[in-house]
């Protein structure tokens, strides 16, 4: 059994942004340790059971290499990626697997059924500890430099981080989404997203349905007979306050047990369905977003700007489901473009050893709903724990690290950018 205590690395939290961050940091050379609150990896990918990945090439162009592709080809090794009319889909099981096994090879320490509960700050403001809630008991463990990947930012706000939440005008995050899936189904046979949509609003307004969302979202599935819904809706809850999550989840169950009855009573195709399972925890698209030393924002990613200090690459489209009830706003980037994420943004205004690495990084909230997306995290979270392990190396704060450094790291593991000059020794 393992008694080490203290790591060059820790990062809190395995969802696509920690995977990212733990083999970042671990080919870095950085003895890294990746902790999770459940048995397993993947966070939005598993635990929410979010598919399919939103895009990560635009025009002809893959913007996204790295660990995320690696990722990609295990997934395809398996069968697991890709279906018929859902290209980007893949196996949340095999997903597990996949990146259990891509970290463990790598030689990453992992940590299940740890969460984290508590850290303390020395004087000088840094990360000097983190309390771990486990079945042993509390756990405290020490790194050099820490990643804070758990998408709410949950490390950054324990350590005094300048956190916001939601919109500008009243602090509302998008709403909560309980994934499910209906397997059984006869899909030769099941009506058109338009004619699916029609027979939904009009049982809303018979009020035999009452959901939020505007429409049936579903996608198909690796499985044959296996459609993946994402059409429930929570509003005005807090995700990161265990009572508000708590009302989340039940009002989520409700709304999939009524529409999963609806589609067998209802819907051709359904007759012979059933619900095959719901997420093991509701989704939740955003909730703290940690300021740093640049906030991204909507421009930057319509405009398809580019940084200096670029360390990953989007193409993801800005999208806000209504934070209040129906409606999703998107707003397009122009076909074929992308635009970069600063190395700033990674970097909290708090603790000098502290890096972000997943969803929660400095953007305003339109620009949260843009980059918030699996291959873009795990880009992100794969460049927060390269930093975290030079930062190790180099012993310096990773503020004060050369850019191009990172960069030519990420470069070296397979990342890509278009900056001249930057594959130079
Ligand atoms: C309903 C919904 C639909 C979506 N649709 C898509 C889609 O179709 N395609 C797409 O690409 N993206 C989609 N997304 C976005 C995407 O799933 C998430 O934004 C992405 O998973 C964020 O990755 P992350 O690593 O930042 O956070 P997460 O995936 O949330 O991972 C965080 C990890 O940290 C762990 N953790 C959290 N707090 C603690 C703690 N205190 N202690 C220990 N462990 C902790 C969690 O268990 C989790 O494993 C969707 C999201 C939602 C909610």
């Amino acid at each position: 059994m393992k008694t080490q205590t203290h790591f060059d690395v820790i990062v809190c939290g395995g969802g696509p942004g920690g995977i990212g961050a733990a083999l970042g940091s671990r080919a870095t050379g950085a003895r890294t340790l990746l902790i999770e609150r459940y048995g397993y990896l993947g966070g939005g990918a598993t635990a929410m059971l979010v598919n399919p990945f939103m895009p990560y090439i635009t025009g002809n162009k893959q913007i996204i290499h790295g660990v995320f592709e690696r990722l990609l080809q295990a997934l395809a090794a398996r069968r697991a990626y890709g279906a018929p009319n859902q290209p980007t889909a893949f196996d949340p099981e095999a997903f597990k697997i996949v990146a259990e096994r891509m970290c463990l090879e790598a030689g990453v320490d992992l940590l299940y059924h740890a969460y984290l509960a508590s850290a303390d700050t020395d004087a000088e403001g840094r990360i000097s500890r983190i309390h771990l809630a486990t079945k042993g008991g509390l756990l405290t463990l020490t790194a050099d430099i820490f990643v804070d990947a758990t998408g709410d930012g949950d490390l950054a706000a324990m350590t005094g981080c300048q956190v916001e939440t939601g919109r500008p005008e009243d602090g509302l995050c998008q709403p909560m989404t309980l994934n499910f899936r209906m397997a059984g189904v006869d899909v030769e046979r099941m009506p058109s997203r338009q004619e699916f949509t029609a027979m939904y609003i009009a049982a809303k307004e018979r009020g035999e349905i009452s959901c939020p969302r505007e429409n049936i979202l579903f996608f198909f599935s690796t499985q044959p007979g296996v459609i993946h819904f994402n059409t429930t809706r929570v509003v005005k809850l807090d995700a990161t306050d265990s009572w508000q999550l708590t009302a989340a989840e039940i009002e989520a169950r409700r709304q999939v047990w009524q529409l999963a009855e609806f589609f067998i009573k209802q819907v051709p195709g359904f007759e012979n369905a059933y619900l095959q399972m719901t997420a093991p925890q509701i989704g939740v698209r955003e909730s703290r977003r940690v300021l740093g030393k640049y906030v991204l924002t909507a421009e930057d990613c319509l405009e398809t700007r580019k940084f200096a200090d670029a360390i990953a690459r989007g193409c993801y489209n800005i999208d806000i489901h209504s934070p209040t009830g129906e409606g999703t706003v998107i707003k397009r980037i122009p076909p074929g473009e992308w635009y970069e994420i600063p190395y700033r943004s990674l970097l909290p205004k708090g603790p000098g050893n502290l890096l972000i690495g997943s969803r929660c990084i400095s953007a305003t909230h339109e620009a949260h709903s843009a980059i918030r997306v699996m291959p873009i995290v795990m880009a992100i979270g794969q460049a927060a724990g390269v930093a975290a392990g030079l930062s190790v190396r180099g012993n310096v704060l990773p503020r004060n690290l050369p850019v191009l450094e990172i960069q030519r790291e990420l470069l070296a593991q397979g990342q890509s950018f278009d900056k001249p000059g930057l594959d130079l020794p």
